[in-house]
């Protein structure tokens, strides 16, 4: 057998993530490696940690990047806050919710499901109830922006209702940071996590997290030791947050994947939060003027969609499998399928940091248009990048 060199094709990627990286950030990956103890990367490691605090809009001084992919941030966020015996409420309307269930049994605790059915927000009246029964609970856990159905909950009620409960909050906020407004401090999340890869728009592998100074407190006065040597936050503590001269090796940084990450805080704070999400929403309007010009709906009620993530119901009699399947092969444009309860319902069409443009925009909806055309599902109008343009240009 002989082994060549593996050359990528040419892709759009919007699907749930990865989403389209920059050539800024491609090309910060093949910078000189340094030390990751050298004196220069600790200063860059610096600039990240103001550059995430910036993202999450947080002056927390615990906000940095966990050298793992998003699903390591939220096992984080439990591990160290959760202790065996503790009742945790999690507020499961997707597919990432029921994986913070697992994490919570999994600490040794108990969760108490506070359940939405899939395509719509949590309840807050449920959420409520939950926390008038279980008075012990420690913390409430949601997710924000939920990947599996395209919906995004009231992350401020939610944690006003926590507080009110004297629970803490952890939220996912990895398809939300950069896309829709993530607000830790205003909002007063206690743990918040993300990842790298969708609307930061960066590479796969990294998990942006932030701890209020009420979680640390939480994190230091445990019962037990935190059952994960790797994620101890005590631990990472002495790495990436005391004083230059002082820090200590716990694990190697990813040093290149970090100058991509520094990269793309740099591009986020060059266009601004609050002009990234509106072109997220812009993009998102465009796209669903192409849509309904197809005659294809979005599952979710405008009130909760998010803008980054368009779960779109398949019209009946569509072989959703191969139409997704052509877009790539004819296209190069990857859009996703649905996941668990609506596998075989909906595509997923991702939005998302540099994906969220108005060139994907327009590519995919002519790219749709001629693929069900061609396999003969009967459209609506028709000439769906011409109603998009239509929503751009206005
Ligand atoms: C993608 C995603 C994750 C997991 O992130 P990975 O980087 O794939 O581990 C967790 N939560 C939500 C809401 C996501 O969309």
């Amino acid at each position: 057998m002989t082994v060549a060199s593996f050359h990528p094709p040419s892709r759009m990627l919007m699907g749930p993530g990865p989403s389209d990286i920059h050539s800024r950030v491609l090309q910060s990956l093949g910078r000189p490696i340094i030390g990751h103890l050298d004196p220069e990367f600790i200063l860059m490691m610096d600039e990240i940690k103001g550059l995430l605090q910036y993202a999450f809009q947080t002056t927390n001084q615990m906000t940095l990047p966990i050298s793992a992919p998003g699903s390591a941030g939220m096992e984080a966020c439990f591990v160290n806050l959760v202790e065996p015996g503790d009742t945790i409420i999690v507020c499961v309307n997707g597919v990432f919710g029921g994986r913070m269930v697992e994490n919570v049994e999994r600490c040794g605790a108990t969760a108490i499901k506070v359940e939405d059915e899939w395509g719509s927000p949590i309840d807050l009246n449920k959420l409520e109830d939950a926390l008038k029964a279980n008075p012990d609970a420690k913390a409430v856990a949601f997710v924000h922006a939920e990947t599996s159905t395209g919906v995004q909950s009231d992350a401020s009620a939610i944690a006003q209702l926590a507080r009110d409960y004297e629970a803490l909050t952890i939220m996912d906020a990895v398809t939300s940071l950069g896309g829709t407004p993530v607000l830790v401090d205003e909002w007063q999340i206690d743990a918040c996590y993300s990842g790298t890869q969708k609307c930061l728009s960066c590479v796969p592998g990294i998990s942006p997290i932030t701890f209020s100074d009420k979680a640390l407190e939480v994190i230091r006065t445990r019962n037990h030791k935190v059952q994960s040597w790797f994620l101890d936050m005590n631990l990472i503590m002495g790495y990436w947050s005391s004083e230059g001269s002082t820090r200590s090796y716990h694990h190697t940084a990813p040093v290149n994947t970090l100058y991509a990450l520094h990269e793309s805080l740099v591009m986020l704070k060059e266009e601004g939060l609050e002009n990234a999400w509106k072109r997220h929403q812009r993009n998102h309007q465009a796209l669903k003027a192409g849509l309904s010009a197809l005659g294809l709906e979005l599952i979710v009620d405008e009130a909760h969609r998010l803008p980054q993530l368009n779960a779109v119901k398949i019209p009946e009699g569509v072989d959703e499998a191969l139409v997704r399947r052509r877009m790539l092969s004819d296209f190069g444009i990857e859009i996703g399928a649905g996941l668990g309860a609506l596998a075989g319902k909906v595509w997923r069409i991702g939005l998302m940091g540099q994906s969220s443009s108005p060139r994907h925009v327009t590519l995919a909806l002519a790219a749709l248009e001629g693929v069900l055309t061609d396999l003969g599902v009967s459209i609506k109008d028709g000439d769906a990048a011409g109603a998009a343009q239509k929503v751009l240009l206005a």
